[in-house]
């Protein structure tokens, strides 16, 4: 029995080296690539005079597209900006793997050499990168021009103003590593939430419940989760008095149910994890107004985006993990 016990402190002790050593790696490279990234994007700037947080934008929408969809595959280098094959050479290009500037231009291919090597490679950071800052040059580097050359290119409303917000965050706050976030109350506050994914509702049809109630009381702080734009403000019969914030990985985060806003918070506001947003109520299930039909409390749902579509997902798991966070956080203090 006493050698049983031996092996498997042994066992644990193997088991925590390997949970410790990778994950100091990822954290690594992880700092590595938004410094590359970083390092490519500015590079552009210099040669293109489109500013490095469009770069930012467009290529943080374009990895969440690919990390969200299973027929892309994962990207090469640094960049996530996807280009098809097809695509890159030309629709009539025989030569599928054609990385010739001259064939690929006649063609009618997108594909540019943007590292000066002699060959456009659609696998190459610097030809990516080149080749979405030469489509976007031929509407012009003013903002409103850049808007147009988006919208060319995706022709849906939403990956633009998707990547504008992304370039207004890091614009913002001039990195990439925007990675921390907050618990929406307060942790000293009295609150409590469960699962309720998925539940059904009492009012306003047959719907499922998506998101996660916390409950509180009335007035008490909400707060921005993740580093965003906010998207919409206003009233809506079912969530009352809300807010929706979309971060930089295309999730929009709705807070619903608010007692009022913090001022200064409007459509475009900048927000940061920890940042109040609102207050805590019961507002909604009626006009413009309405409150007391159920106890106060948060809704708080998350909705992601997969450059087609968006659908909403259960807000739990990532709730529970920023409330450990933050309480992780407190005790180092
Ligand atoms: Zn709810």
């Amino acid at each position: 029995m006493k050698g049983v016990l031996w092996l498997k402190k042994l066992l644990f002790f193997f088991a925590f080296l390997l949970t410790l050593s990778p994950l100091q790696n990822v954290r690594a490279s992880e700092a590595d690539t938004y410094k590359e990234r970083m390092n490519l994007y500015h590079k552009m700037e210099a040669a293109s005079q489109i500013p490095w947080y469009i770069f930012a934008g467009i290529d943080q929408y374009e990895l969440n597209v690919r990390r969200t969809r299973n027929d892309l595959p994962h990207e090469k280098g640094h960049i996530g900006i996807y280009f098809s094959p097809r695509q890159w050479v030309g629709p009539l290009n025989p030569d599928l793997n054609d990385t010739n500037s001259l064939t690929i231009n006649t063609f009618g291919g997108i594909g540019r050499d943007g590292n000066g090597d002699g060959k456009a490679d659609r696998e190459n950071d610097e030809d990516i990168l080149y080749t979405f800052a030469h489509h976007l040059e031929q509407y012009g580097t003013k903002m409103e021009d850049l808007k147009i050359g988006l919208w060319d290119y995706y022709h849906r409303d939403q990956a633009v103003s998707i990547i504008m917000n992304n370039a207004k965050i890091y614009k913002h706050f001039g990195k990439l590593a925007l990675t921390e976030r907050a618990f929406p109350v307060a942790l000293k506050a009295n609150y409590s939430y469960r699962n309720t994914w998925g539940d059904r509702r009492g009012w306003g049809g047959l719907r499922i419940h998506e998101g996660t109630d916390i409950f509180a009381n009335h007035g008490v702080s909400v707060k921005a989760t993740t580093y965003g734009v906010v998207e919409m403000k206003g009233w809506n019969r079912y969530g009352g008095w809300r807010i929706g914030i979309r971060d930089l990985n295309n999730v929009y985060h709705y807070f619903a149910h608010l007692n009022g806003f913090e001022k200064n918070i409007a459509k475009g506001t900048i927000v940061k994890p920890g940042d109040v947003i609102g207050y805590v109520g019961s507002s909604g299930y009626g006009p413009p107004g309405t409150s007391g039909k159920f106890p106060p409390h948060l809704h708080y749902g998350m909705y992601r985006d997969n450059g087609y579509k968006e659908w909403s997902f259960d807000p739990y798991p990532s709730l529970r993990a920023w409330e450990r966070e933050e309480k992780q956080r407190l005790r180092k203090k």
